[in-house]
């Protein structure tokens, strides 16, 4: 008779109970004690079923482990020795999948000079200072642009429209006509569009202010934390640094743009890496709703590149600040830590990414003088251009891209079960780091899997503790991205 063995999950416990994260359906399965008895008998060896309820049978009646086997064998949990798991099959995305957001790059020109900055640091792919392509974006490339994003946003009612630089508000007149534009074509089309940008705050004068909390656009600030560490790299060209230029003018946005929850995104690097520390300051002492962290893009050989020891320290803050987050939620009370609350909403809706990113599919960046990139860390970048805003999107460049960068073709990932919800990682990071942007970004590897793991058991926590939490992630999931840094 065939034996039965475990097949691919990552087990973890959370709130007194045991749990799988099961990879191929990207689903988190509670077990009760005869599946845990089941599990733990297949951990140390595979057997029959026979076997199984013999072994089982002083603890669960035989009906209920017949009934367990064929319950974990439904979920993919276990399955018989020597029949091949079912590879997953390579599928591609439908043709002409409709763009949901669409970043424009309306000028690459910054008035920061970030030692870190990706788009003028060391590690930069387009040349904006010195390159051919124009610096701020014109009127007649925005409307352009808007007319493409609408196009290609097929059946979908709503488009998101994210601004971007270079410091996005160094060419405000362009951005205030192409929302004005946006706005009377989507009308005219019966669509409506989501406004969005991302800032280094140091442009925020009193009019723009009002214009953004007027026209509810959706506002991201780039920002690293208080004094001393936003000072580190958030420098003006002269080197001093920009903290005390950007606080107030924050302050000033935060009071009066009410109308959507504003967010601060902070670049962590080697030398600035005190989480909480952080978060307080930006939450508590800045009054943001929200804060999302990255580590760095950078070269590994930079001196304000995470190494390994860092990404442990930064795995054990995000854990230290994730519990805080968990308290918040058991009690229905909100907590800014965006990073939690992202990736237990895609827990939530069983994401199973073939790509890490909508970058190429759903979300595409436009440099300014129109070229259609994989996303905007791309955009005016020749190596990455998907099309221009006139001619549209090239469909074999599109298609070649989707194929040689789905997950299926990640080798080093085919055996990872945090691969539903990494799928590999950012392109740009992989490019800046390897080169490639179908390389997976295997140096951060163990802090994916540890902060994945760290979710998946708040997640099972809430699934026991307070169910009704996770209810405001019922609607359906789309590619999209209303803030970009
Ligand atoms: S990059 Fe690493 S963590 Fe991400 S899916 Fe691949 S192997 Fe897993
Ligand atoms: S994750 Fe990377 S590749 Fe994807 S949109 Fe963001 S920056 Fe671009």
């Amino acid at each position: 008779m065939s034996e039965l063995a475990l097949r691919e999950f990552h087990s973890f416990q959370a709130g007194g109970k045991d749990f799988v994260y099961l990879v191929p359906s990207a689903a988190v399965f509670e077990l009760d004690e005869a599946s845990s008895a089941v599990i733990g008998r297949l951990r140390e060896r595979s057997m029959s079923r026979s076997d199984l309820a013999r072994q089982l049978s002083a603890l669960f009646p035989a009906d209920e482990v017949r009934e367990t086997v064929s319950e974990l064998m439904r979920a993919r949990a276990i399955g018989e020795v020597g029949v091949p798991e079912e590879p997953a099959p390579k599928q591609m995305p439908p043709e002409n999948f409709p763009l949901t957001t669409m970043v424009l790059n309306v000028t690459n020109q910054c008035n920061l000079s970030c030692t870190y900055c990706y788009e003028y640091g060391e590690d930069k792919i387009v040349d904006t200072e010195n390159g051919k392509k124009s610096k701020f974006m014109s009127e007649e490339t925005a409307r352009e642009s808007v007319d493409f994003m609408l196009r290609e946003s097929g059946q979908n009612r709503l488009a998101h429209l994210t601004f971007f630089g270079g410091e996005t508000l160094m060419n405000f007149p362009v951005l205030k006509f192409a929302m004005r534009y946006a706005r009377e074509r989507a009308a005219e089309l019966g669509k409506e569009v989501d406004f969005s940008l991302t800032t280094n705050a140091t442009l925020l004068r009193p009019e723009i202010i009002e214009f953004l909390a007027e026209n509810r656009v959706g506002v991201t600030i780039s920002i690293d934390g208080p004094k001393e560490m936003q000072d580190e790299f958030r420098v003006f060209k002269n080197g001093s640094g920009s903290y005390d230029i950007v606080a107030p003018k924050i302050r000033e946005l935060l009071k009066r743009h009410r109308s959507r929850p504003i967010g601060a995104r902070v670049t962590l690097t080697s030398r600035t890496l005190d989480i909480r520390k952080i978060y307080k300051h930006l939450t508590e002492e800045i009054g943001f709703w929200e804060v999302g962290f990255a580590p760095v893009t950078t070269s590994p050989d930079r001196k304000y590149a995470i190494a390994n020891e860092g990404f442990d320290s930064m795995l054990g803050q995000f854990q230290a600040l994730a519990n805080d987050f968990l308290e918040a939620a058991l009690e229905n009370r909100h907590h800014g830590f965006s990073n939690v609350k992202d990736t237990i909403e895609e827990i939530h809706k069983g994401v199973s990414k073939a790509y890490p990113c909508g970058a190429g599919l759903g979300l595409m960046g436009v440099s300014t003088d129109g070229d259609v990139a994989l996303c905007h860390r791309f955009a005016g970048s020749d190596a990455h251009k998907l099309g221009t805003v006139r001619d549209g999107i090239d469909r074999l460049v599109q298609i070649d891209f989707l194929e040689k960068h789905h997950i299926a073709d990640k080798t080093d990932c085919s055996k990872c079960w945090a691969r539903p919800l990494c799928s590999g990682g950012c392109y740009h990071e992989a490019y800046t780091r390897y080169g490639e942007t179908a390389r997976p970004n295997l140096h951060y590897c163990e802090w994916i899997r540890g902060w994945t793991d760290t979710c998946l058991k708040i997640y099972a926590e809430l699934s026991v503790r307070n169910p009704k939490y996770l209810e405001q992630f019922d609607e359906k999931v789309e590619y999209e991205a209303s803030s970009v840094s």
